[in-house]
């Protein structure tokens, strides 16, 4: 276990309650500074402030796990997932797929699970909670029945802290190619092994419900459709046509399969393979309704200039495709783009297109993907309802 204790000054935000402590903020740090564990924050002054996960690695030295004096054990997990699954109660009546841990809003960084019906997939994103694998997977086991878990950690986050990719079974079953799961009384295929992040977009969830009610006898543009939950939710809200775009086949093979699972024929759905850049400016057609829902393009906070171009270019020329009283659902999930910075750039491309345009909501994470107060970085989903007036 480590102590690491910080500089004069830099414990403010910590007793506040932000969970990240950065390597700069440290004075020092007695016991092994290689290894992965548990370790406890003092201030200058040797006062205990906090509890944490030790990433030797990275730049964010300390993740916070707690800011009482308790033991990081197999009861501590099993109080903060049942925490994190009573949150989710209301939801496993609408749907069979829900995040059940969502990192720092649940008060465990570092941690992803997702359940998709009788399975649950796991991210391990730091090697302090990847360090404490068996003792998340134990309590974890006691508090949900699945046939299998399934690890997917992998991506940015774990290159950062210097681990390796893991991915693969954890416990019991294999998940099959595809899992059928029911959100909202419609069903989706999701591949979690080969799909992308957990297999499915839970967070879209709300936000796919609210475009099926402005969708009857609109002609839709679902950009950025991944394997479609958009276009079967406008299809069931009345769809008169919709065209799904995305850089994917097997997406767009997915997407397929889920708008026959649910009923719904293929014609009146175009599924298209190609660039949505290209396509946002190149194509000749007006739509009612145009979804934008790229990818993050803002992983790194340096990257924000230039994604602020990508999102002005992709709303710029959404915008001109949308007849006078359309809509246009355009969504960031770039933890670095504000909600603020994203509707100046929205405001932007409004006027280099030349139209007037109405925000007639916000719309942001559903209740299984909460913020903690303490971390504003966890709000990555922000998206705006517009209105087009001519
Ligand atoms: N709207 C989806 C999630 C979109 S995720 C849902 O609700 O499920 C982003 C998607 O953008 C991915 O499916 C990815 O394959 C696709 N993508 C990434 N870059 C692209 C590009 N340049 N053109 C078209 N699609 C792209």
């Amino acid at each position: 276990m480590q102590r690491v204790y910080l500089k004069r000054g830099r414990d403010r935000p910590v007793r506040n309650g932000h969970p990240w402590i950065f390597s700069g903020a440290i004075e020092v740090i007695e016991g092994n500074p290689d290894a992965a564990g548990i370790a406890d924050v003092f201030d200058s002054e040797k006062r205990w402030i906090a509890r944490g996960l030790f990433s030797p690695g990275s730049q964010i030295r300390v993740r916070v796990l707690s800011w009482q004096m308790e033991e990081i054990d197999r009861a501590f997990f099993f109080r903060r997932l049942s925490q994190a699954l009573s949150v989710r109660e209301k939801l496993r009546e609408v749907t069979n797929a829900y995040r059940i841990v969502n990192g720092e809003g649940d008060f465990l960084p570092g941690l992803i699970v997702d359940r998709y019906g009788e399975f649950l997939v796991c991210q391990f994103f730091t090697a302090g909670m990847d360090f404490l694998k068996p003792l998340v997977l134990d309590s974890l086991s006691s508090l949900v029945a699945v046939k299998g878990v399934f690890e997917k950690s992998e991506g940015r986050v774990r290159d950062e802290e210097g681990i390796e990719p893991s991915v693969g079974v954890l416990s019991g079953e294999q998940p099959p190619e595809t899992i059928t799961i029911e959100e909202n009384g419609f069903k989706f295929a999701v591949d979690v092994r080969r799909g992308q992040k957990t297999g499915f977009f839970l967070d879209q969830r709300d936000n796919r419900s609210f475009l099926s009610t402005l969708a009857r006898e609109k002609k839709i543009l679902d950009c950025f459709s991944y394997s479609g939950a958009f276009s079967v939710y406008a299809r069931a809200g009345g769809a008169k046509e919709i065209v799904s775009l995305d850089s994917s086949r097997p997406a767009l093979e997915l997407a397929e399969r889920n708008l026959v699972l649910n009923g719904f024929e293929i014609g009146g759905s175009e599924l298209l393979k190609g660039d949505a850049f290209t396509y946002v400016k190149e194509c000749d057609i007006a739509f009612d309704i145009i979804v934008l829902d790229p990818p993050s393009l803002a992983r790194k906070r340096g990257d924000l200039s230039a994604a602020t171009g990508g999102y002005k270019f992709l709303n710029l020329h959404a915008l001109r495709h949308i007849r006078p009283g359309g809509f246009l659902l355009t969504f960031s999930c770039s933890q670095h783009l504000s909600i603020e910075l994203f509707q100046k750039v929205v405001f932007g491309a409004a006027i280099d297109a030349g139209r007037k345009v109405a925000v007639l909501k916000r719309l942001g994470q559903p209740i299984d993907h909460p913020v903690s107060l303490h971390h504003p970085e966890g709000e990555y989903l922000k998206g705006l309802v517009l209105r087009l007036l001519d």
